[in-house]
C-alpha cells in the first residue's frame, strides 16, 4: 500500500491508485478502438405530452457494446470521453446516427412527422468553435429539417462561460435548432442568464420528480420550476417519471411534456416504430375522463 518518499513526504506510488490509473489508461484506449469498431450504438426514449401521454419526440441515449459483450452506461464513459478529447469525434457520430435514424424514419413512416430527436451536448461539444458548423453540416447531409432537432446542455456547461455559450445557442437557434437547458435544478444558473439565453424547454432532473411524493418540498420546486418556465415562454419536460401518481401530481402542476420508465424506457431503434404507432393510438384515461 504505497511507499513514501523520504525527501519530501509525498507518497511516489501508491498500488490502488497506480492500478486505477491503468484502468483508465486501458479504458481510453478501449474507447478509441471503440469508435473505430463501432461498439457504440443509440437508444432512444419517448418524450411525451403530460395531458394526452403521446409521443412528441424522443432523446438519444449513447450505449457501448464492449468487445466482451457488456454494454457500458454513458455515465461511465463520457466523463472520459470528455477528459480525453475523444468527446469530439464520439458527439460527431451522436449527432450523425440520431439526425440520420429519424430523417429515415421520416421518410419511411408519417407518424414520425413533428416528432424531434433531442441529442445530449458535452461541456466541450459546447465550448467547440466548430459545432455550429458540424450540426449544421450534419442537418445537411442527412436531410433533417433543423427543427427536429433539439440539443440539450446544462447549466453548468453554460455557466462555464457564459458569453460565449450565448453566441454558440444564438449561431445555433439562427440554424433552426432547438435548445434544452437538462438536468435542470441541479446544477447553479443565473437567472438574468436564464431569460437571456435562447432556450426552448428546461428538463426538470429527476431527482426532484423522485422525490415529490414524500417530499412536499420537492414538489413546491417542480411547481415553482414549472411557473418560472411558462413566465419565459420555455416549456417543460419532467425527467424520470415512474409512477402514475407522479405523472398525476405533474398533471396537475402544469407541466407539459414528461419523460421516464412509466411511458418507456429506451429502446432500441429496431422497435422504436412499433412503440410509436402503439404510442400515437393509444389513448390516455386520464384525457378521456376529462
Ligand atoms: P440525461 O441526459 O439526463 O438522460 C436521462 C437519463 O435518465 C438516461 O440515463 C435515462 O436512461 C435515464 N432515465 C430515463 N427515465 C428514467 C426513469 O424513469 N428512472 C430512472 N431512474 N432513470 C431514467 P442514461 O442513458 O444512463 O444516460 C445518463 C447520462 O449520460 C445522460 O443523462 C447524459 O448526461 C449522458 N449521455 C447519454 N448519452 C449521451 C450522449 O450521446 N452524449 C453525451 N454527451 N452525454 C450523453
Ligand atoms: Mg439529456
Ligand atoms: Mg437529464
Ligand atoms: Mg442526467
Amino acid at each position: 500500500h504505497g511507499r513514501s518518499n523520504g525527501t519530501d513526504g509525498v507518497a511516489v506510488y501508491d498500488s490502488q491508485i497506480f492500478s486505477k490509473a491503468l484502468k483508465l489508461i486501458s479504458m481510453e484506449l478501449d474507447l478509441h478502438n471503440a469508435l473505430i469498431n463501432n461498439e457504440f450504438f443509440l437508444v432512444y426514449q419517448p418524450v411525451v405530452d403530460t395531458k394526452t401521454r403521446s409521443i412528441t419526440g424522443f432523446e438519444a441515449l449513447i450505449r457501448w457494446k464492449n468487445s466482451q459483450g457488456n454494454i457500458i452506461s454513458p455515465t461511465k464513459f463520457i466523463p472520459l470521453a470528455e477528459e480525453t478529447g475523444l468527446i469530439l469525434q464520439l458527439g460527431e457520430w451522436v449527432l450523425f446516427e440520431a439526425c440520420s435514424t429519424l430523417a429515415e424514419w421520416r421518410k419511411n413512416n408519417s407518424l414520425f412527422n413533428g416528432l424531434k430527436v433531442n441529442v445530449n451536448l458535452s461541456a466541450r461539444q459546447l465550448s467547440d468553435l466548430e459545432l455550429t458548423d458540424t450540426v449544421s453540416r450534419i442537418l445537411e447531409e442527412t436531410n433533417l429539417p433543423p427543427e427536429c432537432l433539439r440539443l440539450e446542455v446544462t447549466e453548468t456547461m453554460l455557466m462555464e462561460n457564459p458569453d460565449y455559450a450565448d453566441i454558440t445557442l444564438r449561431r445555433l437557434k439562427a440554424l433552426g435548432v432547438g435548445i434544452c437547458i437538462d438536468d435542470f435544478g441541479t446544477g447553479y444558473s443565473s437567472l438574468m442568464y436564464l431569460q437571456q439565453f435562447p432556450i426552448g424547454n428546461l428538463k426538470i432532473d429527476r431527482s426532484f420528480v423522485a422525490d415529490m411524493e414524500k417530499n412536499p418540498a420537492n414538489y413546491e420546486i417542480v411547481k415553482a420550476v414549472v411557473a418560472l418556465a411558462h413566465a419565459l415562454g420555455l416549456t417543460v419536460v419532467a425527467e424520470g417519471v415512474e409512477e402514475e401518481e407522479q405523472h398525476i401530481m405533474l398533471l396537475e402542476a402544469g407541466c407539459d411534456f414528461s419523460q421516464g420508465y412509466l411511458f418507456s424506457r429506451p429502446v432500441s431503434p429496431q422497435i422504436l416504430p412499433d412503440l410509436v404507432s402503439t404510442m400515437q393510438h393509444s389513448q390516455n384515461p386520464l384525457s378521456q375522463a376529462g
